[in-house]
């Protein structure tokens, strides 16, 4: 892969630059407890915060998706009113000149590393149906939509530039690797979320190993206690689907007699919104998201080849972000944040639906009702994770999958790494609104949001 850093652009369009580079900061970061991103914290580690009871961690990271500019959430989701077709209206090429991909464009697998890679696939077959030998092509974004096309299209022979905003490649994909930490942290993707398995295939083929999450339980301030209840929420879902509109899910379960007050189900719908991104206020009961399987695996290793390995020998233009595209018959221009503007025959945009919906680029004409359709009408699903690291385990169960029951915290679930580890590392998985909120939080507010989650796992005084 060749990377161009586009830092000698900082001297043009001074002021646009600058905040579009204050922009970049925005990529998920490391939050530790210490200024570096692999320095120990220098508070004492088995200091308790006094409002919890949880020892204070000995290091910790979060994402923050939902605030970041140039993700703006984290898996597309289909909202009451709208349709899983309208992902196929977004993917419609405009003119023969602009190509969409990214995970939002894909019917079958949105949401997904893979459903996200056979977008790309897809926008490069299509651009490939009409574009002339060795033209000039423009990729938005270096996520694994844009690594896939970028690969189909380097090896049909045409001339490729990927315009990334961020520093590195992978988008949602972001593996933090850091001897302090027993696995290389995931902040985006880590785990299969189709039934299928495929990304476990693809992970072993990379070499990369995993561990089995294969063991969850319900923890409430009494312990042990019923974990999720996936059968109120089908059922409700059924009864929707019968419905003469689409309500709400939230709403749909209150229709279906279901209290939302009931801990149990509380922690049923975060489990749900922590692995699809749905905010049950929000997300559609005719084409709802489906529950998880609580037993499945999680990546051990740095998934930075599954986005790397595609863009192997292309052209890629880190720090690059792209502000506008305009087009017309002789081909498509781009305007980069630095001010640069540049000329190609074709441009491929994989930018993630909340970049689209903020409007994050501007396009010249306006792009086509569909699209304009498709972006305002789904959504822009929120999840964040954050990682703690501990000196020693403190909780009293084996599980390692938690779902916390009745507890104060935003984060109800939980996946206890130690015994795939024998490290004492949590790692707290937040959607729908919750997770808005969460990412909004300053870090300080945040790790103290996460302690206080875990309260209920806290030894008794
Ligand atoms: C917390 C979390 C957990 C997840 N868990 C799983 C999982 O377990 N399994 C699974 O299969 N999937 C999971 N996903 C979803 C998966 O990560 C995504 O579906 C997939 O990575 C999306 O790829 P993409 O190429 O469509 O988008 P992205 O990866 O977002 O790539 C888009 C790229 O465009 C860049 N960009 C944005 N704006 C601009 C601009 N103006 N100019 C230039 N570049 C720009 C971005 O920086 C980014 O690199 C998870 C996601 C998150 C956030």
């Amino acid at each position: 892969m060749t990377i161009t850093r586009r830092t000698l652009f900082v001297g043009a369009g001074a002021g646009a630059v600058a905040v579009l580079l204050a922009s970049c900061t925005g990529d998920p970061r490391p939050a530790e407890t210490s200024p570096s991103s692999t320095a120990e914290p220098t508070a004492a580690p088995t200091a308790s915060a006094p409002a919890t009871g949880v020892p204070e961690p000995a290091g910790w990271l979060r994402s923050q998706w939902s605030t970041d500019p140039y993700a703006r959430g984290a898996a597309s989701v289909v909202l009451a009113g709208a349709t899983p077709q309208l992902r196929e209206a977004l993917a419609q090429p405009v003119e023969g000149r602009l190509f969409f991909a990214g995970e939002a464009t894909d019917l079958d697998r949105p949401g997904t590393v893979l459903g996200a890679e056979d977008s790309g696939d897809r926008a490069a077959r299509e651009l490939l149906d009409v574009a002339g030998q060795g033209e000039r092509v423009a990729v938005i974004g270096a996520g694994m939509a844009g690594a896939a096309a970028a690969r189909r299209l380097v090896d049909a022979g045409l001339d490729v530039t990927v315009f990334e905003a961020r520093d590195r490649v992978g988008g949602r994909i972001h593996s933090v690797v850091d001897d302090a930490w027993p696995v290389p942290v995931q902040l985006g993707a880590w785990a299969s979320r189709d039934d299928d398995a495929s990304l476990t295939g693809r992970l072993t083929l990379l070499g990369v190993e995993e561990l089995d999450i294969d063991t969850a339980t319900g923890w409430s301030s009494d312990g042990e206690t019923a974990s999720v209840d996936t059968a109120t929420v089908e059922s409700a879902i059924a009864r929707a689907g019968e419905q003469p509109a689409d309500l709400p899910l939230a709403d749909a379960l209150e229709e279906a007699g279901a209290d939302l007050a009931d801990p149990v189900l509380a922690a049923s719908l975060s489990w749900l919104a922590a692995t699809s991104g749905a905010d049950p206020e929000r997300a559609s009961s005719w084409y709802p998201p489906t529950f998880a399987e609580d037993s499945f695996a999680v990546a051990a290793g740095d998934l930075a080849p599954l986005v790397d390995g595609p863009l192997e020998g292309v052209q890629v233009s880190l720090s690059s972000p792209v502000v506008r595209v305009a087009h017309d018959e002789a081909g498509v221009s781009l305007r980069l944040g630095t001010g640069e503007a540049l000329s190609f025959d074709r441009v491929v945009v994989s930018v993630p639906l909340g970049v689209l919906q903020e409007p994050g680029i501007e396009f010249d004409p306006v792009l086509p009702f569909a699209h304009r359709g498709a972006i305002a009408a789904l959504g822009a699903g929120a999840v964040e994770t954050v990682w703690l690291r501990f000196d020693e385990p403190f909780w009293q169960t084996d599980a390692a999958l938690w779902h916390l029951v009745g507890g104060g915290g935003p984060v109800a679930t939980w996946i206890n790494l130690e015994p795939a580890t024998g490290d004492a590392v949590l790692v707290g998985l937040v959607g729908g609104a919750a997770a808005e909120e969460f990412a909004a939080l300053g870090d300080d507010e945040a790790r103290a949001a996460a302690l206080a989650s875990l309260a209920l796992l806290a030894p008794a005084d």
